[in-house]
């Protein structure tokens, strides 16, 4: 079926979501001539969480937004990651200039990067915050969206840039099973904490969770912590600092510090399994699914923001070129599936060599390691990193 947009004025998308895929979509369809209504459910941009490194298509696709200038300042520079076992021994060394090995990259916390897409919304973009979506229904020609204060909106497109619980999927692909556990969960959280690290970045590596810290701007720590399921009790009903407690047991003591020190400073961190979804199509009639909404790579490929900004660039340059919206819709999907194809099956591997699942597993990569002149690991990450950006290139 052909959907065409109406001619006398410009056409308006309907985006639930204002996370980076909600802001970078209501850019970029600026540029293709429409308008949008961004409908978000929290009161403000969400604050605070954790750092993402942003390379290859993605990079590319925030360059040609001109917001490269706007983020500088809110960057990082990692020197170095300082791996160590729950003893607090050295493993290993990564100098992220030697593993990123000439890949253009920038590390930015998740709020600043979703702030500065926000600052850069062009006029034809508004926000609704407090707000979502109620029931809607695709007439064929028009959306027809009703939302929780009562207002009724139509559009031309429904985007659900909504992330991995997608309200908009799971409304219209409620048959699908699409998602896709890979055994493992996150905490994920920041908050002042002054001369706690002595490096950039410290990372505690043990039989089945991985716990990175990271030193930020303004005396702040961010944290990630990364278990298996199954280190979890049957039914935690514990606050998430509890949770968390239970799974780093046995860390070293800087570990405990900085869960109490979170935990002291009202810090609520962002918890969930490490879930990928996988759908069949990304669209239905007048309604698309963007970034985590449509295929959630997990903190795993280190791509899903990357993957959310150039996915909105490839759907904004399909409408600039036709009015057809279905047509534009798959050839969005006809240029990005194969990529993100790729991309989750390395999400399914990385899991277990970052975190092996059992002990002996975790002892003979760590032994591996050791043996291992620090050039050859430092070679294996780059080509790592190398691999993953070349692909979104592809
Ligand atoms: C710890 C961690 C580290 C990561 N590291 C990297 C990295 O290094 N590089 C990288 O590229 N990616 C990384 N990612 C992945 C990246 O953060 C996500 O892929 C990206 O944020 C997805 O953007 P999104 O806009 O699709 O979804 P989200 O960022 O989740 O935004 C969704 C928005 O929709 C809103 N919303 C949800 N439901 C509703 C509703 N019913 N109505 C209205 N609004 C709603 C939410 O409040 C939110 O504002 C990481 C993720 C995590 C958790």
């Amino acid at each position: 079926m052909c959907y065409r947009r109406s001619m006398a004025t410009k056409p308006r998308a309907l985006i639930i979501g204002a996370g980076i895929s909600g802001l970078s979509a209501a850019w970029w369809l600026d540029k293709a001539g429409w308008t949008s209504v961004i409908v978000e459910r929290a009161p403000r941009l969400r604050d605070g969480g954790y750092l993402v490194t942003i390379s290859g298509l993605g990079l590319e696709t925030l360059m040609r937004m001109n917001l490269a200038k706007d983020l500088e300042g809110l960057t990082y520079k990692f020197e170095e990651n300082v791996f160590n076992d729950n003893n607090g021994r050295e493993l290993l060394r990564i100098r992220y200039k030697d593993v990123h090995g000439g890949v253009e990259s920038l590390a930015v916390c998740r709020d600043d990067l979703a702030r500065t897409l926000a600052k850069a919304l062009p006029e034809s973009a508004s926000i609704r915050f407090n707000e979502t979506l109620d029931h809607f229904y695709d007439d064929g020609s028009k959306i027809q969206a009703t939302v929780k204060s009562g207002d009724i909106i139509e559009a031309d497109l429904l985007i659900g840039a909504d992330g991995i619980r997608s309200s908009v999927r799971n409304e219209s692909w409620k048959d699908v099973d699409c998602l896709e556990h890979l055994g493992y969960s996150y905490a994920a959280y920041d908050f002042e904490k002054k001369d706690v690290l002595k490096s950039d970045c410290v990372s505690f590596n043990g039989p089945g969770h991985l716990d990175m810290l990271y030193a930020l701007r303004n005396d702040r720590v961010a944290a990630l912590h990364i278990w298996r399921d199954d280190m979890m009790k049957p039914k935690d009903e514990e606050n998430n600092f509890e949770i968390v407690r239970h799974v780093t047991a046995g860390s070293v003591k800087l570990v405990a510090d900085v869960i109490d020190g979170a935990e002291e400073s009202g810090s609520s961190p962002i918890m969930d399994r490490l879930t990928m979804v996988t759908l069949p199509k990304w669209s239905k009639g007048r309604i698309v699914l963007l970034g985590d909404a449509a295929h959630c790579l997990t903190l795993m490929s280190a791509q899903g923001a990357c993957m959310a900004l150039a996915s909105t660039e490839i759907l904004g340059k399909e409408l600039m070129a036709t009015k057809d919206i279905s047509q534009a819709l798959d050839n969005h999907e006809r240029k990005l599936r194969p990529i993100i194809e790729k991309l989750q099956q390395r999400s399914r591997n990385m899991a277990s060599m970052y975190i092996p699942k059992s002990k002996i597993l975790f002892y003979l990569r760590n032994l591996l390691m050791k043996l291992m002149p620090a050039s050859w690991v430092a070679s294996w990450h780059a080509n790592a990193v190398k691999f993953e950006v070349d692909l979104t290139k592809s």
